[in-house]
């Protein structure tokens, strides 16, 4: 049991199941002595979602579509009864269309380019806005990104456009709430077999491929990521804002890798 977040309270959007990131970082806050508040999307993920909020003693566990601006109103006014003060937020959420992460990145549909731009970053800006204003003594953004929003990663497509939105979403949220005492920076996490990470054509080749040619010759551990959150979540991280901070095992630096 850990101190880092002792007294703070975190709301946590994002955990589907134990394979999630969000779980993954839900765990460590909880570690770290946070007191956690959960979301799921719609009635289908409710009773799992409240399962792994009661093995993980979270306050609460309530429902939020990123994409419905009633659900983030009701999820607001929700806290503002039950948790009046928020210090951190994470926000581990996205979503395309399957097809728009297998064909050519030229056939994407205008409709699923606007899908994954809203849920996977307009999202951040929507519920920044609903939740900021509990954050009444400061406190900690953070948002999951990857490396194919600067790079082509084969099949990622629509989901790349999406999360350099994303980065320039955190750079612009981390200015307009500097002076609140809020800072907000992404995590870019190595490839982790998730539920989403599956709906990526080929996405196990990535994950070897990864791993044979990082730094540290090894895939990323998700609980590295969890690590990275509690850090900007914490007061350690006090002077870091508008950040992407790369946990992948070094990934990010290969240019050419001959394994
Ligand atoms: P995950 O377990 O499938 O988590 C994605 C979450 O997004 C799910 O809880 C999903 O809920 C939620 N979501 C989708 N649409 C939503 C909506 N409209 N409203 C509310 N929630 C919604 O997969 P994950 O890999 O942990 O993904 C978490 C984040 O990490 C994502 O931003 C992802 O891009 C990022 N990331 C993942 C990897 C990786 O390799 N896995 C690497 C770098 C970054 P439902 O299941 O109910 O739809």
């Amino acid at each position: 049991m850990g101190e880092l977040l002792r007294g703070k309270t975190a709301l946590v959007l994002g955990v589907a199941n134990k394979w999630s990131i969000a779980y993954a970082i839900s765990s460590a806050f909880v570690r770290e002595g946070a007191s956690l508040v959960l979301t799921y999307q719609g009635e289908r993920q409710r009773e799992t979602v409240e399962e792994l909020g009661a093995e993980l003693k979270a306050s609460e566990v309530l429902n939020c579509d990123v994409t419905r601006s009633g659900d983030l109103d009701t999820l607001a006014a929700s806290l503002n009864q039950s948790s009046p003060v928020l210090d951190a937020v994470v926000h581990s959420i996205a979503f395309a269309n399957k097809e728009d992460l297998s064909h050519p990145f030229i056939e994407t549909s205008r409709e699923g380019y606007l899908l994954a731009q809203e849920v996977s970053a307009y999202s951040l800006v929507a519920v920044s806005r609903a939740v900021t204003p509990l954050m009444k003594r400061g406190g900690s953004i953070t948002t999951l990104t990857y490396l194919g929003s600067t790079r082509v990663v084969q099949n990622y497509n629509v989901m790349g456009v999406a999360k350099a939105a994303l980065e320039a979403s955190v750079r612009y949220l981390a200015s307009d709430l500097g002076s609140a005492g809020i800072r907000v920076n992404a995590i870019s996490a190595g490839p982790i077999k998730t539920a989403s990470a599956r709906g990526i054509k080929d996405f196990s080749k990535v994950l070897d491929a990864v791993s044979s040619l990082a730094p540290l010759r090894r895939s990323t551990d998700p609980a590295e990521v969890a690590d990275a959150a509690v850090f900007l979540a914490s007061d350690l991280a006090r002077g870091v804002t508008g950040n992407t901070v790369f946990v992948d095992a070094g990934f990010q630096i290969v240019g050419l890798g001959l394994s």
